[in-house]
């Protein structure tokens, strides 16, 4: 049997009529951009994630940079990011103008280490931007408590861990503002590109809706330099359709994974994912650690066994921030992280006997 590293099949096929009857609402509107779906998802949205707004948006690093702007961080200001996460978080800090300061993990977790903070702030330091890496919630209670402490912005980086929480509460409604993704391959994911900013506060969540809008409240009189990032009519009724099924998928993954804990107990220099006190993993990806990653990878692409490496190279031995003149070593966590990790097959609709086809491939080795 073969196991792909995501199959869309088992999420979508029921759903089939569903999202082609939101699609027709939508042809039928004549009214595609900022309308009812969209007015209707960022309701939805928000009482899922427990929070006053959603804000649709196009994407999740528009999310990260509208939360920023919104934030009035800018040029002269440093931010806070974790030393490995998927690009886009340290790019939201570079394109509002501000300097990403990289802070390693908690190995056990992959997870922002709150311990490592306070080392890196500066009088410049404006924000921190936690990631829920893989679906595991960070230990968000001391972060907020260390923002409070120095007069620090939070924004959560929530894009992997929809569904997630931290002593019950909800990733996404922690910080100030916060940003998602909805990229097909997410946990809710759309059928294109989307995200959404998620807040509590008034002000934040209207200057997020003039932003992505031109700047603009008024059509065609513009108060801020704005952008074009709107959620779609189109993006926003799929949303719909897929949000309620979120639970569900949730608990298949989290099943999914527990199965991996029992097939996959007791394999010598293959390390499973930790969960910390506290905390729930909605587990966007399965992600193992072993020294012998690239033979391992290999070994299960022969047997027909889709891996992914998240994140092969971490941002700041990117050529893309070479300008930052972080050499190899300056990180050694996130760098040790990135050369072991191995992402494993976890979709919903992936059966017991998968997670065993996919473990005594392992063992085979
Ligand atoms: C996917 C992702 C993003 C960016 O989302 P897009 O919708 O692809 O722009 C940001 N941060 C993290 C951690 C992500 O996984």
């Amino acid at each position: 049997m073969e196991v792909p590293f995501l199959s869309f099949a088992p999420q979508h096929a029921p759903l089939r009529a569903a999202l082609t009857d939101a699609f027709t609402r939508v042809v039928d509107s004549y009214w595609y951009v900022l309308g009812e779906e969209v007015r209707q998802f960022e309701q939805e949205y928000a009482a899922f994630n427990q929070v006053a707004h959603t804000v649709g948006v196009a994407n999740g690093l528009d999310a990260l940079v509208l939360a920023l702007r919104a934030l009035a961080i800018g040029p002269g200001d440093e931010v806070i990011v974790p030393s490995n996460t998927y690009i886009a978080t340290w790019l939201a800090v570079t394109q509002v103008g501000a300097v990403p300061v990289p802070v390693e993990p908690d190995p056990a977790t992959s997870n922002l280490d709150p311990a490592r903070i306070a080392a890196a702030l500066t009088s410049r330091t404006r924000a921190i931007v936690p990631v829920h890496l893989y679906g595991q919630a960070c230990r968000m209670p001391e972060i907020m408590a260390l923002a409070t402490e120095h007069g620090l912005f939070v924004v959560e980086d929530n894009a992997q861990a929809q569904g997630a929480a931290f002593a019950g509460q909800r990733t996404g409604s922690f910080g100030h503002i916060n940003a998602t993704s909805f990229y097909p391959g997410k946990n809710l994911g759309a059928l294109g590109d989307a995200g959404a900013v998620t807040t509590n506060d008034d002000n934040l969540a209207q200057q997020v809706r003039v932003l992505r809008n031109y700047g603009s409240q008024q059509k065609y009189y513009n108060e801020v330099i704005g952008y074009n990032s709107r959620l779609d009519e189109l993006q926003a009724a799929v949303l719909r359709v897929k949000l309620p099924e979120l639970p569900t998928w949730t608990r298949q993954r989290q099943q999914i994974a527990a199965w991996y804990g029992q097939h996959l107990a007791g394999i010598a220099g293959l390390r499973l994912p930790a969960v910390a006190e506290g905390a729930t993993n909605v587990y966007h990806l399965y992600v193992v650690h072993t020294p012998h990653r690239a033979a391992l990878q290999q070994h299960l692409t022969a047997q027909g066994i889709g891996t992914l490496i998240h994140y092969p190279v971490p941002p700041h031995r990117q050529q893309a921030y070479q300008q930052l003149q972080l050499p190899a070593g300056s990180f050694p966590i996130a760098e040790e992280l990135a050369a072991t990790c191995l992402s494993l097959p976890i979709w919903p609709g992936m059966t017991e006997a998968h997670v065993a086809t996919v473990a005594a491939a392992i063992r085979s080795r």
